[in-house]
């Protein structure tokens, strides 16, 4: 996961700290070595290390670690505090959304950064919080991005507005088949109003990108931008590009004067230094994190939880609002009723499952859990591929056999098995684990009513 072999380091470079009572100078200056060579290691940049270790040190020497009852606490407390402020605590806010709809989000980066994955994104997220979001495909340069656009506002079930393919337009003379052609200032002006016209409420201008900075393509950058007047520009970077990072940021921050920033591939094994970087460097906020290809590997960035995550302190509040955003409450509460009354069978079982894929990869969310670097092994191993095992097993037994379990014998054990290609071990042990959730289950929703033997609650 992202950040973790950072996280383990500093992580390391406390535990030393832990062992000792009050604190030297000296111990001070080898936990601040430590972490230095931690955040050069995950690619942070040497301007952004130097700054953020004097202020730890300075601050670590100071009164509020000797005078506190635990010092070495106290010098974690400074140390995510100041990783919270280069993330950008100060600058960080919520995405800004114009008074007069539509709202012009334009999407700027190289190209392989993740934009046009963003795009999708942010179209469902928008969607999924209420909105009416357009997708706008001003990618006309690489072959196939008009498509691969209108792919993944398929998948999210937003609209695409795009230019015709192979409509040959005053700008061009050339036309290869597939691809689109066309001016895309004009296209990202038209469809403005479009959205106007039909009443989309946010309009996310995905635009091209290069290999390198160019200057021609900073330039078309700076002309949609002027063309449409957007109310964020965002910057889209790969967080595995590590050095390279800063340089690139602030070219972009020159040539088109972002808005905000966007960090993808968030779930790569990386070490994460673009992140650790661009906020300080750039002084733009983080609004959003990319974490995968799907489409709700995406969340809302916030600089004091993303520190705790690195230092593991755990996320627990992001934990709680992906929870809130997936859970289906009315299911839920559905299923408590079958519950209680003694119904609860095995394709209710099933939409429990889908609930808890719903929530997204179980790893991710184990990550966000205060404590849990120590069992980065055990969860490494977690094999999500057990709850499609689940399902095939159930998916093989007949609606009866699903509603009712009690009948489910030793040949119907045997062709279940034979139907998804398990072993009758495989099968029994789900319905050992089942009939143990189900009892479980029961006497969850019998102690609703009162805890028995609970003085006050019963
Ligand atoms: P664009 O050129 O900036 O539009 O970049 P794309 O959206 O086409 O993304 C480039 C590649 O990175 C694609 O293969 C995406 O599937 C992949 N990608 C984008 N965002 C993420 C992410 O957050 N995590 C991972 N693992 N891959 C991503």
């Amino acid at each position: 996961a992202a950040f973790s072999s950072l996280t383990d380091r500093l992580t390391g470079a406390f535990k030393n700290l832990r062992s000792k009572g009050k604190l030297t100078e000296s111990d001070i200056d080898g936990t601040i070595r430590e972490i230095r060579r931690a955040l050069l290691d995950a690619d942070v940049s040497l301007d952004v290390v130097r700054s953020f270790t004097a202020r730890v040190r300075e601050r670590a020497l100071g009164a509020e670690v000797s005078e506190a009852l635990n010092p070495a606490q106290q010098v974690v407390k400074i140390v995510n505090e100041e990783l919270t402020n280069i993330l950008g605590a100060g600058v960080d806010r919520p995405l800004n959304f114009a008074k007069n709809p539509p709202t012009v989000i334009m999407l700027a980066g190289l190209q392989g950064a993740g934009k046009t994955t963003l795009a999708g994104k942010l179209g469902y997220w928008l969607k999924d919080s209420g909105h009416t979001p357009l997708l706008v495909a001003c990618d006309l340069q690489r072959p196939n991005a008009v498509t691969q656009l209108q792919v993944v506002g398929e998948r999210a079930d937003v609209p695409v507005f795009a230019p015709e393919p192979g409509v040959q337009t005053a700008s061009s003379d050339v036309v290869s088949p597939g691809q689109a052609t066309g001016d895309p200032v004009k296209v990202a002006r038209e469809s403005i109003e479009y959205a106007k016209r039909k009443l989309y409420d946010v309009v996310i201008i995905d635009t091209a990108g290069r290999l390198g900075v160019d200057e021609e393509l900073m330039k078309q950058a700076r002309d949609i931008r002027d063309a449409v007047n957007p109310n964020e520009v965002l910057f889209v970077i790969d967080a595995m590009i590590g050095q390279d990072a800063v340089n690139t940021a602030k070219a972009f921050d020159e040539g088109v004067d972002f808005t905000g920033v966007v960090l993808s591939k968030l779930d790569g094994d990386t070490r994460g230094g673009a992140a650790l970087s661009v906020a300080s460097v750039t002084g733009k906020p983080i609004l959003f994190a990319s974490t995968g290809e799907g489409l709700k590997d995406f969340e809302v960035f916030h600089p004091d939880r993303m520190a705790s995550r690195i230092l593991d302190m755990g996320d627990v509040l992001t934990l709680i609002e992906q929870a809130q955003r997936q859970f289906d409450e009315k299911q839920a509460r559905e299923a408590m009723t079958k519950m209680s009354e003694g119904e609860f069978g095995l394709d209710d079982f099933i939409e429990q499952l889908e609930q808890v894929r719903k929530l997204g990869s179980m790893k991710k969310l184990l990550g966000m859990i205060p404590g849990m670097a120590q069992y980065r092994q055990q969860i490494d191993a977690l094999d999500e591929r057990e709850i499609d095992r689940t399902e095939a097993i159930i998916y093989s037994m007949t609606p009866e056999e699903r509603r009712n379990p009690s009948i489910i014998n030793g040949s119907r054990r045997a062709r279940i098995a034979y139907g998804c290609g398990r072993t009758v071990t495989d099968v029994n042990n789900l319905l050992d684990r089942f009939e143990q959730a189900a009892k479980m289950m029961k006497r969850m929703s019998s102690g609703a009513r009162g805890i028995p033997g609970v003085p006050g609650y019963g």
